[in-house]
């Protein structure tokens, strides 16, 4: 997750995010797909791997200056442990090299899961770079650590996906939004039109979480209004920050995607925030308006001094795997499973 203040967040929502590029989606080299009847409902990600991954993750920052930024020694092995994992898979595996504004290269690795389906697929990314201030456990070592739960699983119980599942594991989020900026760079109109969703999964071990969805209408953006003008605060006062979050793209898809996750969590009767400015600070941000667009983060806001902090320890040293709690990953992971199944079969 990539912003320190609301105000920052003001100033970002005004800079341009997109751009247009042509060539690369993945492009696929499985030959055939054995049909398995496994379907991705069956997918049940195991929170003690997860936690396993953490404790790597946590090793490599000790292990390498405190941190895993791009282009740091952290960032490096990172990087290797990941190949590492997914590749047991036997899935497809790519290594997509990009430049951050800071010259540092990263490395976004693409896991294809192949459905049979392939003009159509799903992407599934998460950041794996920490900031240069943590080990960046929560901050976004957990979204990572689910998504190699899910190509563990995916591949041990030989699942068949109606469409191809990619799993992006993108580096410099924390610097630029970098990865995924870079890839969705490259993709061109038609394969954009092949993604039937993009769900991002960032800071998903949050203890005590208030779960974030994507607010696809902006019902959120209307609340925070009446809530404003109630309290009496002047409308030239509220209207830049209220305009930049309607102004934020959306897509005609993004509504079904809301709507599945509104109704897994009612049924687990857990209470939700609809959200629109996490949208522009993590790698949903570069696929906005784009392709049908979701998004995972748990928050624990509180007050820090003047500072918000959007969770016990956000880009900072402390960000440790002991502040994970493994209720919050399996949350999440159930979340993302359930919104996979729900694409797939559409
Ligand atoms: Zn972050």
């Amino acid at each position: 997750m990539k912003f320190q203040s609301k105000k920052a967040l003001i100033l970002a929502m005004s800079s341009s995010l997109f751009f247009s590029g042509c060539s690369i989606f993945a492009v696929s080299t499985a030959t055939s797909v054995v049909s398995t009847g496994v379907t991705v409902g069956t997918v049940a990600l195991q929170t003690n791997r997860m936690m396993n991954h953490l404790n790597a993750f946590q090793n490599i920052a000790q292990n390498n200056a405190g941190n895993r930024a791009t282009g740091s020694k952290g960032g490096e092995a990172s990087t290797r442990y990941i190949l590492e994992q997914v590749k047991k898979s036997g899935y497809d595996v790519q290594m997509l090299a990009f430049e951050n504004r800071e010259k540092a290269v990263g490395q976004n690795i693409l896991v294809e899961i192949p459905g049979k389906n392939k003009d159509q697929a799903i992407l599934v990314g998460a950041h794996y770079d920490s900031v240069k201030m943590g080990p960046g456990i929560n901050d976004n070592a957990s979204g990572t650590a689910l998504l190699l739960d899910l190509v563990q699983e995916m591949s041990e119980k030989k699942v068949q996906p109606e469409h191809s599942i990619y799993v992006a594991f993108w580096d410099s989020e924390e610097e630029g939004i970098a990865g995924s900026k870079a890839y969705v760079d490259k993709l061109t109109e038609q394969q954009l039109k092949g993604i039937k969703a993009y769900i991002n999964v960032d800071m998903v071990g949050t203890k005590d979480p208030e779960i974030l969805i994507a607010d696809a209408d902006k019902s959120s953006v209307d609340d925070m209004e009446n809530m404003l003008k109630e309290r009496g605060m002047a409308e030239k006062d509220y209207k830049p920050l209220l305009d930049g979050l309607r102004n934020v793209p959306s897509h005609a898809g993004d509504q079904a995607l809301e709507e599945s996750l509104k109704a897994f969590f009612k049924a687990k009767n857990l209470k939700i925030k609809e959200d629109v400015s996490t949208l522009t600070a993590s790698d949903t941000a570069p696929f906005l308006g784009k392709v049908p667009v979701t998004s995972l983060i748990l928050f624990n806001e509180k007050m820090k001094g003047d500072v918000l902090e959007f969770a016990p320890c956000y880009h900072a040293a402390c960000d440790t795997v002991d502040k994970v709690d493994p209720q919050s990953m399996q949350i999440a992971a159930e979340a993302l499973v359930h919104l996979l199944k729900t694409v797939d079969t559409q």
